[in-house]
């Protein structure tokens, strides 16, 4: 059996070894949150926004900067149908409506046009969230919630480094959420950071983050409202600041996996990668292969053919409105692409550090996977 091929894990070096020994070491008392200020401040002036508060989770963000905005029951928050749960739990856990829309048959991100058919008199907020590095149309989006008086989000976990027109993914919205697992490009264990250039509700959300103790609050144990407990630890963010240190050779290395495989890739008419339209720049978090209707290369093709060569590669996500929790809430199947593009796509292996050897693995299977269905198509054709 060939060498396991994993499809993300973290690149981790001298330096976050170093970071995390002298917080686990030193990070104590008077010193207990200096490698979390630290990041917080290197973070929001890396994307280039006024403020940063680090999380435990992308998800808890999300949490704070909804509550933040003061969304709750009888709210509708717009997203789109394909993505992860983390972008839409929090709307549940407020009490908000989750409303989910088609996705742009490129990008793979939610489509601006079916946003603002999806615009009602309850509409309080837009989750765009950057998918596997792609970028969402954040000016179409911009405008409607200008015109319309909405909150515009951005869930940018998949998307760091990502540049829209000069500007960072993440800090373009009222605010940005990103997420530090395991799996990112940039990783804290677990963990999140929640960015924007509102004092107001950068105020709020650092407010929620510390169970309501105002900043300030000078009486001891007092709560000045009901908040939640989503902290990072300082020791955590030790070793966020040393993955931040490298951060443009993070997003390079991701970069080159990328052009590797499109380069290879390129000769396939049977499908398509993530895009980088002009003007922006891809941080290539995941590369994705969709494959044509025509190809008839399916999900569970891929995913046989790449378990069959110990590849770990991954299925687009599923519609949240086909899974159970959501079932009642939307019209199921009204996301058309949604639907369509997950059952013949995959995410490939990209890790930093990835071979040359390992990502011919990876193509090599696709291209067996192209060629067996030609040679079955052949043999419908001839009557065997
Ligand atoms: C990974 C991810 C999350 C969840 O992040 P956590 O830190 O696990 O909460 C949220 N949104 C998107 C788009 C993600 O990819």
């Amino acid at each position: 059996m060939n060498s396991k091929i994993a499809y993300t894990k973290p690149s981790i070096t001298e330096l976050e070894i170093r970071y995390v020994t002298d917080a686990v070491t030193h990070g104590w008392g008077e010193q207990c949150y200096q490698y979390i200020e630290r990041l917080e401040q290197q973070f929001a002036s890396y994307i280039g926004t006024k403020y940063a508060v680090a999380t435990s989770s992308c998800t808890g963000a999300l949490h704070m900067g909804l509550a933040a905005l003061g969304i709750g029951p009888g709210d509708e928050v717009i997203l789109a149908d394909t993505n992860w749960i983390a972008s839409v739990a929090p709307v549940v856990y407020l009490g908000a409506k989750p409303v989910f829309v088609d996705i742009l048959p490129d990008s793979w991100c939610l489509d601006p046009t079916a946003v603002e058919r999806a615009i009602t008199a309850n509409t309080k907020a837009i989750i765009a969230v950057h998918l596997y590095g792609n970028l969402c149309e954040m000016a179409r989006l911009q405008a409607l919630a200008t015109k319309h008086g909405l909150a515009l989000i951005e869930d940018a976990a998949e998307a760091l480094g990502s540049e829209y027109h000069g500007q960072k993914a993440g800090g373009i919205a009222d605010f940005g959420v990103f997420s530090f697992h395991g799996t990112k490009t940039m990783t804290t264990g677990e963990g999140g950071i929640f960015i924007t250039n509102n004092a107001t509700l950068y105020e709020k959300v650092l407010t929620l983050s510390n169970h309501g103790r105002k900043r300030g609050q000078t009486k001891q144990f007092w709560p000045d409202e009901l908040g939640y407990k989503y902290k990072m630890s300082n020791i955590q963010a030790a070793l966020g600041c040393a993955q931040l240190e490298r951060i443009d050779e993070l997003v390079s290395a991701k970069r080159a996996v990328f052009a590797r495989y499109r380069e290879i890739l390129a000769q396939c008419s049977e499908l398509t990668l993530n895009p980088e339209p002009e003007g922006t720049i891809n941080s290539a978090w995941m590369p994705t292969a969709v494959f044509s209707k025509e190809s008839r290369i399916t999900r569970d093709q891929l995913q046989l053919a790449f378990s069959a060569e110990n590849i770990d590669a991954r299925v687009f996500f599923w519609p949240l409105s086909s899974l159970a929790m959501f079932k009642n809430s939307t019209e199921v199947g009204q996301a058309k692409l949604s639907y369509d593009i997950c059952q013949r796509a995959i995410n490939l292996p990209s890790f930093v550090g990835i071979k040359d050897t390992e990502i011919n693995r990876v193509c090599d299977v696709i291209f067996n996977l192209i060629a067996e269905n030609k040679s079955d198509k052949t043999d419908v054709a001839r009557g065997m």
